[in-house]
């Protein structure tokens, strides 16, 4: 696990992230606006086995990473436009599906009740969710396990 106590040291969410990642906990995931050696955290991501796509914002990086499978999944799901691309880019994060679908309406005005957001990572649950606790436990021990 130093690969990941490295990834840490740069940004401890990266980390999270990459973990979760790696596990298959989350089929990809996505860092913006990285502010630190891409490079270095691409190789440290690589040796996780996971693929990587940079995409440089300035002197910043948005950072992809995942099975290439669902990067692909990710970028179909980025063409789409208005709620059925939230929906889809929720669907391609590995959020459930009652998640994905209830973010993508509050977007729009269409729900009031505002979604929980299961911290540190950016999965926002859908109220009184069934399928969230038990994916908040997985991310939860995930993490206890390493960091
Ligand atoms: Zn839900």
């Amino acid at each position: 696990m130093k690969d990941l106590e490295k990834l840490a040291k740069f940004d401890k969410k990266l980390a999270m992230l990459a973990l979760v990642t790696a596990e298959g906990i989350k089929p990809v995931s996505k860092i913006d606006s990285f502010d630190g050696p891409e490079e270095i955290v691409q190789h440290l991501l690589e040796d996780m086995g996971l693929c990587v796509e940079i995409k440089k914002q300035g002197c910043r990086s948005d950072i992809l990473f995942g099975k290439a499978s669902s990067i692909r999944k990710y970028h179909e799901a980025n063409e789409l436009r208005g709620k059925e691309r939230v929906y889809a880019l929720g669907i391609a994060f590995g959020y459930p599906d009652c998640c994905s679908k209830y973010f993508s309406e509050f977007l729009l005005g269409e729900k009031d009740e505002k979604p929980e957001k299961l911290s540190p990572l950016e999965h926002f649950s859908c109220p009184n969710c069934k399928v969230s606790p038990s994916l908040r436990k997985k991310y939860q021990e995930t993490m206890d396990l390493f960091i």
